[in-house]
C-alpha cells in the first residue's frame, strides 16, 4: 500500500521555544486553543484551561486585557501548577499589553509568550513606543513573541501608506491582491521592527489571519515565500458549526501539505451551551486524517445505507470512538504506539470484511437479511464470530486486549 502523503516541501522554520513545547524546525504542527472565560475570573479561567489541555490543547491562550486580568496570571499558573499541569500559556494582549506588562512583572514572566497585534499596540508615534516597551519585556524575560496580523485590526497608517504607493504605480495591483500585501508586510516589518529592537528571529513567530479561505491560502503562501520565521496558522472568524470545522479544515489542509504552518488553532465559535474543547478535537483530526500526527485510534466507520435498517453499528461506532478517547490519557502512558491503531466498525458483509482485514481491529454487524453475526478481525485474520445482546460489550472488550497485548511493555 502506498505511504500517506506527506507535505509536499515541508519547510524548515527557525524553532521557537514555548515553555516546554517547540514551535517551527523539524517540531511536529503544535497544536493551541484559547479560552472564553474573563482571565480575571481565576476558578473559571483555570478550568477551562484544564479542560482544553486535558483535551490535547498543547498552549493555551489567555487574554490579558485589563489590570485585574494581568494580577490574576500568576494565581492561574500557580492553581495549574498545583493541579499537575504543564501547560504554557499565552497572553493575548492589546492596547494597554506595554502597560499590563510593565506593571505586572509576574505577569510577564509567567506566561510562556505573548501574542502582539501590530494593529492594536497604539497609534502614530505612541505605536513603536508601546511595541518596543513591550518587545523589551519579552527580551528582558526571554520570552517569545507572536506577531499577529489580523485583517479586521490592521494597521491604520500602513495601510495609509501602502495604499498610496500602490495609486503611484503603473500597473496598480487590484482591491485583493493590496489587502494581501498589506497583511503580509504588516507580519515582516513588524518582526524587522522587533528584531532591531534585539528580539532574536528564534523568539518570533509570525500569524496573518483572514476569515476567507483563498484569503489565508495566498497570504500564507507569500509569507512562507518571503521569511523563515515560525507560522501559527487559523482562519480568524471561521464560525460555529459544520461551516467553521470545513473553512478552517480547507483552508488549513492545503498549507499543511505545502508544508506550511508549524502551529495551528482552529477558531471556531461555540454554540450555545457547546464545548470549547471542540476546537482542539477539530484540530487534532485535520492532522492525524493528513497523517500529519496521531492522537487517538482511528475509528474506520462506513456511512450505512438501505441495507443497514437499525442504528445500532452506528452507535457502536459512536461508543467504541468515545471509549477509545476516554481511554487515551492512561493508554498514551502505557501503551505507546496505540494512537496510530485503526479500528473499523462496518455496516454489513459487502464491504465490512475487507475494510475490517486492513485495519487493526475490525468488526462486520449483520446488515439487512443477513445472518444475525457479528465477525471479528484482528490483524488482518476472522478471529471470532460474536452473536446475540453482547455483541457491543465482547467488541470492546477484544479490543482493549488487543492494546494490552499488541502496546504493552513498550
Ligand atoms: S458497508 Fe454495507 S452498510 Fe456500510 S455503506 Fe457499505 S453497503 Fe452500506
Amino acid at each position: 500500500m502506498p505511504a500517506p502523503e506527506q507535505p509536499t516541501h515541508p519547510r524548515h522554520s527557525v524553532p521557537v521555544r514555548v515553555g516546554h513545547i517547540t514551535i517551527g524546525g523539524t517540531a511536529p504542527v503544535v497544536i493551541q486553543s484559547m479560552t472564553n472565560t474573563d482571565t480575571a475570573d481565576v476558578e473559571a479561567t483555570v478550568a477551562q484551561v484544564r479542560e482544553l489541555a486535558h483535551a490535547g490543547s498543547e498552549l493555551v491562550r489567555i487574554t490579558v486585557n485589563s489590570e485585574d486580568a494581568a494580577r490574576a496570571v500568576p494565581d492561574i499558573v500557580r492553581r495549574l501548577e498545583q493541579a499537575g499541569e504543564n501547560i504554557p500559556l499565552v497572553g493575548d494582549f492589546h492596547y494597554n499589553g506595554h502597560k499590563l506588562l510593565a506593571n505586572h512583572p509576574d505577569c510577564a514572566r509567567l506566561l510562556a509568550k505573548y501574542r502582539i497585534n501590530p494593529g492594536n499596540v497604539g497609534r502614530g508615534r505612541k505605536k513603536d513606543e508601546q511595541f518596543a516597551a513591550m518587545i523589551g519585556i519579552a527580551r528582558k524575560n526571554g520570552k517569545p513573541v507572536r506577531i499577529g496580523v489580523n485583517w479586521g485590526s490592521l494597521d491604520q497608517s500602513l495601510v495609509a501608506r501602502l495604499m498610496d504607493e500602490n495609486a503611484q504605480r503603473d500597473e496598480p495591483l487590484d482591491a485583493d491582491e493590496i489587502m494581501h500585501e498589506i497583511m503580509v508586510t504588516s507580519a515582516l516589518e513588524s518582526a524587522a521592527q522587533a528584531e532591531a529592537l534585539g528580539l532574536p528571529r528564534s523568539h518570533i513567530i509570525l500569524s496573518a489571519k483572514m476569515s476567507g479561505v483563498q484569503d489565508l491560502v495566498t497570504v500564507y503562501r507569500m509569507l512562507s515565500a518571503r521569511c523563515d520565521y515560525a507560522l501559527h496558522l487559523g482562519l480568524t472568524e471561521a464560525g460555529m458549526g459544520t461551516r467553521g470545522v470545513v473553512a478552517s479544515t480547507a483552508a488549513l489542509a492545503v498549507l499543511l501539505q505545502e508544508g506550511i504552518g508549524d502551529t495551528i488553532r482552529i477558531s471556531l465559535t461555540p454554540e450555545p451551551g457547546g464545548d470549547r474543547t471542540r476546537e482542539v478535537i477539530v484540530a487534532q483530526e485535520l492532522l492525524q486524517s493528513m497523517g500529519l500526527r496521531h492522537f487517538t485510534p482511528a475509528v474506520i466507520a462506513c456511512p450505512g445505507c438501505g441495507r443497514t435498517t437499525s442504528h445500532y453499528f452506528q452507535q457502536l461506532a459512536q461508543d467504541i470512538q468515545s471509549h477509545l478517547r476516554t481511554q487515551m490519557p492512561e493508554w498514551r502512558r502505557d501503551y505507546p504506539g496505540v494512537e496510530e491503531m485503526k479500528v473499523a466498525v462496518m455496516g454489513c458483509v459487502v464491504n465490512g470484511p475487507g475494510e475490517s482485514k486492513h485495519a487493526d481491529i475490525g468488526i462486520s454487524l449483520p446488515g439487512t437479511g443477513e445472518k444475525p453475526v457479528a465477525p471479528v478481525y484482528v490483524d488482518g485474520e476472522k478471529t471470532v464470530t460474536l452473536k446475540g445482546d453482547s455483541i457491543a460489550a465482547d467488541f470492546q472488550q477484544i479490543v482493549d486486549d488487543y492494546v494490552k497485548a499488541r502496546f504493552g511493555n513498550g
